[in-house]
């Protein structure tokens, strides 16, 4: 099953958060929750005249992941939230390779294949001589977490990334009727929007407009529904008021790079790490040449919300071809999954949720070609509960985890 790939971009300000009715302050959330395209698209087909049922059984033929953004500026390959194992220079943040000086800073890097072949040849027996520790390649100073969305960009010939520098506005109104409930008559409270403008990637006094991009799984004829109704009602919170309204297109990635290629990728690199850390242990004789098996990561590219025998949990088994997996090795931190029907007014309920960029690896003692099919299709549908509203999302092997030097 393979993804269509939308391209959202925004005409007004957008309010993308999850709205509690009691708050006096909508905040808004820098990339597009699936839930929010479908919640606008139910909104659409009511105003079409279907009915509650007809509603939910169309809606329910796409599964709408989420949009993430990016500057529609030059020749962008694709965007993604960064994974929690991408470290930053604490005294200068951000991408070596961008393309303005004022947005360069030491590079970002990512530390899950260097961490997994430490983790693995200690497992295998390994004495290490040293601990893992990381520090900046230009100033030797402290590494802190990268956050937030980057896109990969190319012009003249090279790759380059950049984070994505979300501009907001804020605005306090009146609340005559928010979200169509009268509520807290002439309350006044704030908005604070995303701008459909951001800092240029190629000019440094510009202002591009705000791209989103995601994927959509599903029926064709269904998703030019999709495509004509977030073309003609407003995404979001406020809708009526001046915010969401957007265009929508299809597009393709250039270079997005197949599943089976990032699955080999990230076990070569996996092998020449492992190759290197070996020489830093006190008995390299004793070492395997490479690692026992296959690997591969799931990440999440929003919050996944996981059960086991139900308790809530944050590290989810896999199950392929009737075996159970769990992750050898994990990255994730808690947060919550909330949210809010704008179709129908209510609110969800909150669940413990693993946050979106979380890491974990599991290994498979097989081929890659019996594995390839559930890999697929874990990017397709997702992993854990609350999918249809965007939770769960994942991408096998994230192309970051690659960069194991300095970008
Ligand atoms: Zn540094």
């Amino acid at each position: 099953m393979k993804p269509v790939w939308l391209k959202i971009i925004p005409e007004e300000p957008l309010v993308l958060g999850s709205v509690r009715p009691d708050a006096q302050f909508l905040t808004t959330r820098a990339y597009i929750p699936g839930r929010l395209l479908r919640g606008a698209w139910a909104e659409w087909l009511k105003t079409q005249g279907e009915e509650d049922e007809g509603i939910l059984a169309q809606v329910k033929k796409l599964r709408i992941w989420n949009f993430y953004p990016a500057v529609d500026d030059g020749q962008l390959l694709y965007t993604l939230p960064l994974p929690l194992t991408a470290m930053t220079c604490k005294h200068e943040s951000g991408f070596q390779t961008a393309f303005l000086s004022k947005n360069k800073g030491h590079g970002v890097v990512d530390t899950l294949l260097p961490q997994l072949a430490y983790h693995l040849l200690r497992e295998a027996g390994a004495q290490m001589t040293a601990p893992f520790a990381l520090t900046c390649a230009q100033c030797d100073g402290r590494m802190e977490p990268a956050e937030g969305f980057y896109g990969v960009y190319e012009a003249h010939g090279r790759v380059g990334y950049d984070q994505f520098r979300p501009r907001y506005h804020a605005q306090t109104k009146v609340a005559l009727s928010r979200f169509r409930r009268a509520s807290q008559f002439q309350m006044l409270y704030t908005v604070n929007a995303l701008s459909p403008m951001a800092p240029a990637v190629f000019d440094k006094n510009g202002h591009k407009k705000v791209m989103f991009l995601g994927r959509v799984y599903g029926d064709g004829e269904v998703l030019q529904e999709l495509k004509r109704a977030l073309n003609h009602v407003a995404i979001g919170a406020l809708h009526t008021r001046g915010y969401g309204r957007v265009h929508v297109e299809e597009t393709a990635p250039p270079h997005w790079p197949s599943l089976k290629e990032r699955v080999e990728t990230f076990n070569c690199i996996l092998t020449d790490l492992w190759q290197d850390l070996k020489r830093l242990a006190a008995n390299p004789d004793e070492l395997p040449e490479k690692p026992d098996g296959l690997y591969f990561s799931v990440d999440l590219l929003s919050p996944g919300v996981f059960v086991n025998h139900g308790l809530p949990e944050l590290v989810p088994e896999l199950r392929i071809n009737g075996r159970v997996l769990r992750p050898i090795w994990w990255a994730t931190r808690p947060d919550m999954a909330s949210g809010w029907s704008t179709a129908w007014g209510l609110p969800k309920p909150t669940n413990l949720a693993a946050r979106m960029g979380s890491v974990y690896v599991y290994r498979w003692k097989g081929s890659l070609d019996d594995l390839l099919p559930t890999l697929q299709a874990l990017e397709a549908e997702g992993l854990g509960l609350r999918r249809d509203e965007g939770f769960g999302e994942v991408l096998v092997c994230h192309p970051f985890h690659q960069e194991v030097e300095e970008r």
